[in-house]
């Protein structure tokens, strides 16, 4: 049907600009991890490690060719569930603003899944892997794993009536906003952008193992969603990155399989099928019989580690 949205301009060939869009994105990852180094090489700090940035690096190119691999099946399941929505919205300027914030609201989730369900996070403990927080070894990292999940969380969004190609276009945008945020370089933002946007500052939030700062801050653009749904925390400690249980490797087959080796050895000890079922959907650390202890039964005991004051 024509947009009820009013006559604003049709966007046409949103193909073109989904290829044009992820093509320019490896150039300007490329270009801010550049930018990046060189502060590094400025200034006092030692935020990179080499071997960490290569095993990151390569994670990274497994993750785009299978993510660039899925994207076939990703448009063929959005595609097909659009034939089931009950009115289509043409793309206009507009109808692409909500469907970005549709496509935002579902990262919510899809990221929240990553963290809080065992078989999510079997894949994305490998972004959270690194102990360094910078463009280059952080956000560059990636579980091939990840983007073999990824298309599902945002095919129901083809029923609310929002051309696949729409939805597939603004999940990339929303894909290469997330990059900028992994850095120490950038501290504080002014208020009213910390307050509606993601920012380095609640970035670094995610990724620090402090108990406090843990499974919150999962938004993609905007950090309304977090503040909303209760996972909202500000950055008050100085963040220690990385993961409660520790992957020490540099190999990104290591890097990329350790979860998996050590999720198929708690299913092996742990009894009865339905058990076994509870430990794949169930947060990381549950175990039966309550012999386990998930983040949030961490948080609720009071049980933390104390960061260093924030500087
Ligand atoms: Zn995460």
């Amino acid at each position: 049907m024509r947009s009820a949205w009013g006559a604003a301009p049709v966007l046409h060939d949103l193909g073109g600009a989904l290829e044009r869009f992820s093509t320019q994105a490896l150039w300007f990852y490329g270009a801010l991890v550049l930018l990046e180094a060189a502060l590094e090489l400025r200034g006092k700090t030692r935020f990179y490690r080499l071997w960490d940035t290569l095993c990151s690096i390569a994670t990274g190119l497994g993750y785009t060719a299978v993510q660039v691999l899925m994207r076939g099946v990703f448009f063929g399941a959005i595609f097909f569930a659009s034939q089931f929505a009950p009115w289509s919205f043409e793309t206009t300027p507009l109808t692409f603003v909500v469907c970005y914030l549709a496509v935002d609201f579902a990262f919510y989730w899809h990221h929240r899944v990553l963290h809080e369900v065992r078989l999510g996070w079997a894949a994305h403990v490998v972004h959270h892997s690194s102990t360094q927080y910078n463009l280059g070894a952080t956000a560059l990292r990636q579980s091939v794993f990840e983007a073999l999940y990824e298309p599902w969380f945002y095919v129901p969004l083809a029923l609310l009536g929002f051309e696949p190609l729409a939805i597939m276009l603004a999940l990339q945008i929303n894909i290469t906003y997330m990059f900028w945020p992994h850095t120490q370089q950038i501290g504080r933002l002014p208020r009213w952008f910390e307050a509606v946007f993601v920012t380095p500052s609640h970035h670094r939030v995610h990724h620090a193992k402090n108990l406090p700062y843990l499974d919150k801050n999962y938004g993609g653009t905007f950090i309304l969603w977090d503040k909303l749904f209760g996972t909202f925390a500000q950055e008050r400690e100085a963040p220690e990155f990385g993961v409660l249980t520790p992957i020490r490797s540099a190999n990104p087959l290591t890097v990329t399989f350790a979860s998996w080796g050590a999720l198929l050895r708690d299913l092996r000890h742990t009894p009865g099928l339905g058990n076994k079922v509870q430990l794949l959907l169930r947060p990381p650390g549950w175990a039966p019989e309550g012999r386990g202890l998930t983040t949030r039964q961490m948080q609720a005991a009071g049980v933390r580690t104390e960061g260093a004051p924030l500087a």
